[in-house]
């Protein structure tokens, strides 16, 4: 061992970190475990989408009016991507790392969210909650009154109504010419 090599040893104290033994200090905007706040995800999966390796995925039962969010660790490489994509900061990435287990329903979290039914019984391909983020987000617009009940309908109703209201909306203007 060389003299500068030594030198070095004593100027720095240590050599080795105290962890396992006590917690490891992570820096600043460390990338580990996401977690998901329940109570503020809409369950629009737009983290699903994003993520790289799949690790989180959504899986719609239209005969249940169901969502399943899923996020599996053991496929996660703690890019942060979910969290980047989350229009409501639903998913933040935490200072978490040991997350090594022999069970693979350790690493698994699966969240539930309802899907919205229009007033006219047609199970939608998205959640109560976006519907109401939607509307919370409209409502906070600057359009007119009018123009906001307009929009609040037409959300209301699943793509498949919407396209026959606007169908039947195009019938009754023309109706008075058909008429003549
Ligand atoms: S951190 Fe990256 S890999 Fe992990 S769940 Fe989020 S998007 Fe997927
Ligand atoms: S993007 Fe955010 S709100 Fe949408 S499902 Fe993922 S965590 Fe929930």
């Amino acid at each position: 061992m060389s003299l500068k090599v030594v030198l070095k040893g004593v100027k720095w104290k240590k050599a080795v970190l105290p962890y396992p033994f006590q917690p490891a200090v992570v820096p600043e905007d460390f990338r580990g475990k996401p977690e998901l706040s329940y109570e503020t995800c809409i369950g629009c999966g737009a983290c699903a989408q994003a993520c790289p390796p799949e690790a989180i995925k959504i899986h719609d039962d239209m005969d249940t009016g169901t969502r399943k969010w899923v996020i599996f660790y053991g496929r996660c490489i703690f890019c942060g991507r979910c969290e980047e994509s989350c229009p409501v900061s639903a998913i933040k990435q935490t200072e978490e790392f040991e997350l090594s287990s022999t069970k693979r329903e350790d690493l698994e979290i699966v969240a539930m969210f309802k899907l919205y039914k229009d007033p006219l019984g047609d199970v939608c391909d998205y959640t109560v909650r976006e519907y109401q983020h939607a509307i919370t987000l409209l409502s906070s617009s600057s359009l007119g009154e009018e123009g906001l009940k307009d929009l609040k309908d037409r959300l209301s109703l699943s793509p498949r109504h919407k396209v026959k209201s606007t169908i039947d909306s195009i019938v009754e203007a023309l109706k008075p010419g058909l008429k003549r």
